[in-house]
């Protein structure tokens, strides 16, 4: 088995990409539950108003349930509208509801406009006498106020990416953005770490990109890489994670995985800063 202590600062990563379909909410709650399955405790995020990482960690979210959009427009505090997923005690998870579509909209007439998810975390964080060790954040696929948001209360950076032919061309907007981010509102944001996911080893092209990535980017992509499969698929249909709904499968083993290179990489980096 593996062996992990998490006694650290909290880490806190916004998964993020501005295509839809490349595998964002599934990693967000595959890495969340992986991690707490190590014995982290996590927090999900869910920053898309179409909820499906609240739906993936078994949460209700429909549009009556006190939401991240009550964070983020009312200001309530974000130890109100967090729920603990069923399947572990120690993974949670802020809801999003259907009201998170018109807060794109809303956001832009409020006051700091840019920080409220910011603000709303460090308050919880500090209040809070339970620990949290990582906060993933699960972005919409847009780089409006709702990424803006996530990107401000974030201190790293994780990518999915989709190895296929459009891959890299997304990413050279995306950087330019964290550029951006990095200069105006967040010093502290830096890409961490980059994912490649649904990947089809049997065809060049999946070879040949994740090559082309792993040459940009030596230092940021995991060398574990999530396959294709249906089980990860299939998971939140039943409101769960693959690490509970077929812990055996390739897609939990390689979540598992992907979380102690994860863990085991900002050890790594905390001891050549230390040196
Ligand atoms: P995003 O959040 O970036 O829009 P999703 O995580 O929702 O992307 O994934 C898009 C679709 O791909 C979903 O139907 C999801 O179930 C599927 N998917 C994601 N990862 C895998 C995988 N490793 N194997 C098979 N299907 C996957
Ligand atoms: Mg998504």
């Amino acid at each position: 088995g593996v062996e992990l202590t998490f006694d650290g600062e909290t880490r806190v990563v916004t998964i993020s990409n501005q295509k839809g379909g490349v595998g964002k909410t599934t990693t967000t709650v595959n890495m969340a539950a992986a991690l707490a399955s190590l014995g982290a405790r996590v927090l999900v995020i869910d920053l898309d108003p179409q909820g499906n990482a609240s739906t993936a960690l078994g949460v209700p979210h429909s549009a009556d349930i006190p939401s991240i959009y009550d964070v983020l427009i009312d200001e309530f505090p974000l130890k109100d509208i967090i729920q603990t997923s069923p399947e572990s005690p120690r993974l949670f998870c802020a809801p999003s509801t259907i009201h998170l579509a018109g807060a794109e909209i809303e956001l832009v007439s409020q006051v700091a406009r840019e920080h409220r998810l910011r603000t709303a975390l460090e308050e919880y964080l500090r209040a809070s006498d339970e620990h949290l060790d990582f906060v993933f954040i699960d972005c919409p696929p847009s780089l409006g106020l709702l990424t803006i948001n996530a990107f401000t209360a974030a201190t790293e950076l994780m990518i999915p990416i989709q190895c296929e032919y459009y891959a890299l061309e997304g990413l050279s907007q995306l950087l330019g953005s964290i550029r951006m981010i990095q200069k105006h509102l967040n010093p502290a944001l830096h890409l961490s770490t980059i994912l490649l996911t649904m990947y089809d080893g049997r065809t060049r092209l999946a070879q040949q990109v994740a090559d082309e990535v792993r040459a940009h980017f030596p230092r940021e992509v995991l060398r574990t890489v999530i396959p294709r499969s249906v089980r990860v698929s299939e998971a939140p249909s039943f409101g769960q994670t693959v690490i509970a709904y077929d812990g055996q499968s390739v897609g939990a083993v390689s979540y598992r995985e992907a979380a102690v290179e994860m863990v085991r990489r900002s050890l790594t980096a905390t001891n050549e800063e230390n040196n």
